[in-house]
């Protein structure tokens, strides 16, 4: 029912003209749309991933041909916004390294022609189960846990050590399903995707979160990861992708010190040039935000959960910048001061 609700919504927005006008208001203001997707899969059901991770190879193809069509696509390291243009710009990025971007996603990005950057970890390369929460929704599944998608958000703000001794409490007289279609790719598949013209950024060497560790630590992998990644591609890796999006000043400054040009966060907002380069937004994109309800390719839901969302945001901004202003002029005045 609720998703038949927001689908009349979209309707409403898409047919209004109202997604429109927000598409046309951003191109005006240069404003760039960073897109993140992390798996691109035909068979959702073989995988311990979240769904919030997963999206169609028909439907990645389908939304590659439209962002071609109507909109700019850009490189999300070469691009920087606040040049107005014609068509929106959009920019694709890829995080985590699975190896379903070479085999799922690559035969679209090389037939639309679509800039895309994908976010290494070297420490997780050519390995089944690289990353622990797909270990962690393969234990739960045994305890039929019905939560699971809190459940790995508490576990993300456990130490590594307390996430391991926890996810093999968990996995304790059970013998959970692990999938082998969860792996991520090889350098061997890195190299052909760069020389297909894929860009490689860093996820730094083992995607801790870096506000977790200490910052000698967090140094560490953000360090290693760039000169691997640069060492085994032969490439220059000037981006940086933060794991889960956390960071803090300190670890924004560290990735400037350490030589990156920019870095992504998560938070679901459009790249302006008012934006922190070392905390450029983006839209996290699955199958759930791109697909109506009878799970086709919907370009107004498309719409709606990027383009829609990122005007209503920097227009509450806007308007919140500019009632500050305001109630700050009026305490002057009534302050006596000019
Ligand atoms: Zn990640």
């Amino acid at each position: 029912m609720r998703k038949l609700l927001q689908w009349a919504w979209v309707h409403f927005l898409y047919f209004s003209g109202c997604l429109w006008w927000a598409r046309f208001s951003l191109s005006k203001a240069g404003a760039i749309v960073v897109l993140t997707f992390h798996r691109v899969l035909e068979d959702q059901t073989s995988t311990n991933s979240q769904d919030s991770l997963i999206v169609r190879g028909k439907t990645f193809d389908q939304l590659c041909a439209y962002l071609k069509s109507g909109y700019q696509v850009v490189s999300v390291e070469t691009s920087t916004p606040g040049e107005a243009s014609k068509r929106l710009k959009v920019a694709c990025t890829f995080d985590d390294g699975w190896e379903d971007n070479y085999r799922n996603a690559l035969p679209s990005i090389r037939r639309h022609k679509v800039p895309v950057s994908i976010f290494l970890c070297p420490g997780h390369m050519d390995q089944a189960n690289a990353f622990w929460p797909e270990r962690a929704v393969a234990a739960l599944k045994t305890w039929n846990e019905a939560s699971i998608d809190s459940c790995i958000e508490t576990l993300k703000g456990f130490t590594p050590e307390q996430r391991q001794r926890a996810i093999s409490a968990l996995e304790q007289g059970k013998t959970p399903t692990l999938m082998s279609s969860d792996r991520t790719m090889s350098w061997q598949d890195a190299s052909e995707m760069a020389s297909a013209g894929v860009r490689f950024g860093s996820h730094t060497m083992m995607h801790e979160i870096l506000t977790n560790l200490p910052l000698d630590v967090a140094r560490k992998e953000m360090e290693e990861a760039k000169e691997a990644i640069e060492n085994r591609l032969g490439t220059t890796c000037s981006a940086l992708a933060y794991p889960n999006g956390n960071f803090s000043d300190e670890i924004r400054n560290l990735a400037a010190e350490l030589g990156y040009r920019r870095a992504l966060a998560t938070n679901r907002e459009v790249w302006t040039e008012t934006s922190d380069a070392f905390a450029v937004p983006r839209f996290n994109t699955y199958e759930g935000n791109l697909v109506n309800p009878m799970g086709s390719f919907s370009p107004a839901m498309f719409m709606y959960t990027t383009v829609w969302q990122g005007w209503i945001k920097l227009n509450k901004a806007k308007m919140n910048a500019l009632f500050s202003r305001r109630s700050v002029k009026s305490l002057r005045t009534e302050s006596g001061r000019p």
